[in-house]
């Protein structure tokens, strides 16, 4: 069968000493990017949830030059799913150039007959309206448990012909298998404030509570088998595939997987800590992978939302963010009490994981 890859994905050593080349040139010949450059540069935030019909994160994705997508997923604490539809839908009309969306699907009665049937008439009708993704969530392999307490894992064949039916709409498969891997951890012992507040508001998702169910390398090496299983399907690892704590393992996923890309969804704080104890391998790790990963925040708009603190926060979130991987500026980032120092990566990486990735895997695919 034909291997799907991202074009780019496994460089050849001469292309890879061309890369490293261009990136030592550009590098030399070329400043990086200043905080005066955020709000001019085109940029793709490819992880939002935007749960809201009068989107205060769309305003300021206006301002601060931001295309959109809104990843709809069946959990519990968003509006129910077809809500979520309904609002995406809604915000891609007013504004087509900026705002997409991904779709998804509900688990609840994969057990049934007719579940798939049902869920891929959903999907056709999702990517008829203008879908460019389906999304995966965590409740698969953590939550849903058949009659005998068995807990589902996306190997499961039950889902065999509805990654069949996402292959053959030609949208990638959004993925968010597994925690960060502070999750199995103690509160205390976890690397950064914001998993550290996730897992203390989310106990139901913390799993060092909950020794009895599927571990993370189970998790991580059940997603890696449907990855090869599913070596035609364009694959995205949200949040950084669930191995944010380890660029080496990240890196080694990747080589593994050429039809995979990641995003970086809510998982800043982990590179940057990593960053704080060796700022040159982030950096190396960014260079040679500079085409498989892509921008992504997980900023989420709930209804009830107060707009202009919305605004705010994705304004804060976005700058933050430009700061460490497009500039050479210092910042203190309270979720990790440390002082990181930005990447500066190259103007062409910078481009590439701010817009060109989320393009190439989600727009020019349509
Ligand atoms: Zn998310």
């Amino acid at each position: 069968m034909h291997r799907w890859s991202w074009a780019v994905g496994r460089a050849s050593a001469g292309a890879l000493l061309t890369g490293l080349l261009f990136a030592v040139a550009a590098r030399a010949g070329e400043p990086a990017y200043s905080m005066a450059d955020f709000g001019r540069v085109r940029k793709f935030d490819a992880h939002v949830h935007a749960n809201v019909e009068d989107s205060a994160l769309l305003a300021e994705a206006r301002v601060d030059g931001f295309v959109l997508l809104s990843i709809n997923v069946d959990y519990p604490d968003f509006p129910p799913v077809p809500e979520q539809a309904r609002i995406a839908k809604a915000l891609a009309a007013v504004d087509r150039a900026r705002f997409h969306f991904a779709t998804t699907f509900l688990v609840k009665g994969w057990i049934e007959p007719g579940w798939a049937d049902a869920v891929n008439a959903g999907l056709t009708k999702a990517v008829a309206d203008g879908a460019l993704a389906v999304k995966i969530w965590k409740n698969v392999g953590m939550v849903e448990q058949d009659a005998a307490g068995r807990y589902l894992s996306i190997e499961d064949p039950a889902f065999d012909p509805v990654i069949a039916h996402v292959r053959d709409l030609g949208v990638p498969l959004i993925a968010h298998q597994g925690e960060p891997y502070n999750c199995w951890l103690p509160l205390a012992k976890m690397s950064t404030e914001n998993d550290r507040s996730y897992f203390a508001e989310h106990p139901q998702y913390h799993m060092y509570l909950h020794p009895e169910l599927p571990g993370y390398e189970s998790l991580m090496a059940a997603r890696d088998r449907f990855v090869d299983r599913h070596a035609d399907l364009p694959f995205v690892g949200a949040h950084l595939a669930s191995l944010e704590w380890n660029v080496d393992r990240l890196a080694a996923f990747l080589d593994a997987h050429p039809n995979a890309v990641v995003d970086m969804a809510a998982r800043m704080t982990q590179l940057q800590s990593q960053s704080v104890r060796d700022r040159a391998r982030v950096r190396r790790f960014l260079l040679r992978y500079q085409d498989r990963v892509l921008y992504g925040t997980d900023l989420t708009e709930d209804p009830g939302a107060v707009a202009a603190d919305t605004r705010r926060e994705a304004h804060a979130f976005w700058s933050s963010d430009w700061q460490y991987l497009a500039t050479q500026e210092t910042q203190w980032v309270p979720a990790i009490r440390a002082r990181v120092a930005g990447l500066a990566l190259p103007r062409a990486v910078v481009r590439k994981i701010y817009y060109e990735n989320a393009e190439r895997v989600f727009l020019r695919r349509r």
